[in-house]
């Protein structure tokens, strides 16, 4: 298998609940105060 991902290098974080960020710490806080989870 010599397939690699070189098209896309930013990789967004989404929530179970469709929002996406660009961060994993944006993606913490939403979780925290959205859904009250630390971690996913
Ligand atoms: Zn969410």
């Amino acid at each position: 298998m010599a397939t690699r991902q070189s098209t896309t290098t930013t990789t967004y974080h989404s929530c179970s609940c469709g929002e996406q960020f660009e961060t994993t710490e944006k993606l913490l806080e939403h979780a925290r105060e959205a859904h009250g989870l630390s971690v996913f």
